[in-house]
């Protein structure tokens, strides 16, 4: 053992070999002397380790391991990502793209100093939402809003400075989990506000709700819900029901909608999916939504509604605890300007382009693009189908909106294989597999990224099959 250790090369030995070499020209020195020590330390721990003796590489091989793992280690897992999975708002991808005016504000603002809580005009303190706040109102005719660090927050914040230590009444059917770590029940205990379940699982009438009402009832709750859909022998009291109830026994209506939709998405094959404006004109005193769901911005909470309940929100010890940066605020103010205009809204927001984007228009990228995949020496065959997809976010899986997909056969290996080199690959390209094949879905892709995609392909294999004909 003592003589394998031994032949371990030194730092400096290695460090000369051309693979290290070249990444030191590449990035800093330090950290690729620091990485090479923590590789040589991980291998004599294995050696010691090991019951029989284990045989070192050449220093030329372990030269090549060390500035792969070097590399590898220092590729940060966060990174630019081609979303060919169709789910539009993916949670695990970053949900909505923002568009281009609310990106340059984020690099305007996060470069130098910014007038965050200054108002310029007097050179006074002011609120940091202000901008966000006045835009809000103007968009979605609120009387009042409060923006937070995400829904989660809003909806935490929001019962805790309306119903806690009392009860909120909320149907038994809407106690969502969302996206696997928002779970309605939970974030309500937190908040020190008591739920009071009505109704059964399929069917919640208006008068569940008025029985359930007594002394320590402080709101009526609404709840999206936005992830699953129950079907066939069903029904819910409306908002407009709730409101009337609310405003009889003077209860404020919480109506979290979720996805934040500014016009009725039916068009995309999106029914049921509740729009802020509409929410507020039926009179609901507060409504929450994620900013970068639907709304198409930058991670946030939103809470819109009647001045004496968002008064009491925005007044909250818990508001400091879930106030949003300077990047989310400009991201936010920006996507606010393009939502004063429905049509601005529609053509500047990724997220709407990409719901508008027509099927003929993903059928034709597809019968484009799947003869270049095939040339691949990764792809055994290349076939572009159309299906369906969903819009994702946790929101409504029962709604299918059309797309257009180019499956993936592998050539060699698993289809699980090609998805991970596609997805670890340089740009890294995230599908969907579905009964042995590879789906890459044109409708969370824009059309810039199509020969993108093309290429990463491509070099999975290498190259084409066929020599590309000479010019
Ligand atoms: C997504 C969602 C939430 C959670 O929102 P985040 O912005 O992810 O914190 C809460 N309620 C509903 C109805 C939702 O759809």
């Amino acid at each position: 053992m003592s003589n394998v250790l031994k032949n371990i090369p030194s730092v400096n030995e290695l460090l000369e070999r051309p693979p290290l070499r070249k990444l030191v020209d590449r990035a800093n020195r330090n950290v690729v002397v620091s990485g090479v020590r923590r590789f040589l330390d991980n291998l004599r721990t294995e050696v010691k380790n090991a019951a029989a003796d284990v045989n070192v590489p050449t220093p030329g091989e372990l030269a090549e391991r060390i500035a792969k793992w070097i590399s590898d280690e220092d590729t940060p897992n966060l990174r630019p990502v081609i979303n060919a999975t169709g789910i539009l708002l993916h949670t695990g991808l970053g949900r909505a793209p923002l568009a281009e005016p609310a990106v340059e504000a984020i690099v305007a603002i996060a470069r130098g100093y910014a007038s965050v809580e200054v108002d310029v005009e007097t050179g006074e303190r002011s609120q940091r939402v202000r901008d966000a706040e006045k835009l809000l109102k103007q968009i979605t005719g609120a009387e009042a809003a409060v923006v937070v660090n995400n829904n989660a927050g809003a909806t935490l914040l929001t019962l805790a400075a309306l119903a806690a230590g009392r009860e909120v009444i909320v149907a038994r059917g809407q106690l969502v989990e969302i996206g696997g770590s928002f779970r309605l029940p939970n974030v309500m205990e937190f908040s020190g506000a008591k739920l009071r379940e009505v109704g059964t699982t399929n069917k919640t009438r208006i008068e569940d709700y008025r029985a359930a009402i007594r002394q320590e009832t402080a709101a009526l709750m609404r709840v999206h819900a936005s992830n699953y859909a129950i079907v066939g022998f069903t029904e819910q009291a409306s908002l407009a029901e709730l409101v009337d109830l609310g405003s009889k026994r003077n209860l404020p209506v919480i109506d979290d909608i979720g996805s934040g939709a500014m016009e009725d998405v039916a068009a995309y094959g999106l029914t049921d999916e509740p729009v802020v404006t509409e929410s507020i004109k039926t009179g609901a005193d507060v409504v929450l939504f994620s900013g970068d769901k639907l709304f198409g911005g930058p991670q946030c909470g939103i809470i819109v509604g009647k001045k004496s309940s968002v008064e009491k929100i925005a007044k909250h010890p818990l508001m400091r605890a879930l106030r949003v940066d300077k990047i989310t605020l400009a991201a936010l103010v920006e996507t606010l300007r393009l939502h004063q205009d429905r049509e601005t809204a529609k053509q500047s927001l990724p997220l709407m382009s990409l719901l508008n984007t027509s099927v003929a228009n993903l059928q034709n990228r597809a019968e484009r693009m799947a003869p270049q995949l095939a040339a691949s020496s990764a792809v055994k065959s290349a076939e572009p189908i159309e299906s369906f997809t969903y819009l994702g976010g946790g929101s409504i899986p029962a709604q299918q909106i059309p797309t257009w997909c180019v499956a993936l056969e592998p050539d060699r290996g698993s289809v699980d294989t090609l998805a991970a080199t596609l997805r670890k690959g340089v740009p890294c390209v995230f599908g969907r597999i579905h009964k042995d094949r590879l789906l890459l879905d044109l409708r969370s892709v824009f059309p810039k990224q199509d020969m993108q995609i093309v290429e990463a392909v491509q070099q999975l294999g290498g190259g084409v099959t066929e020599s590309a004909p000479a010019e």
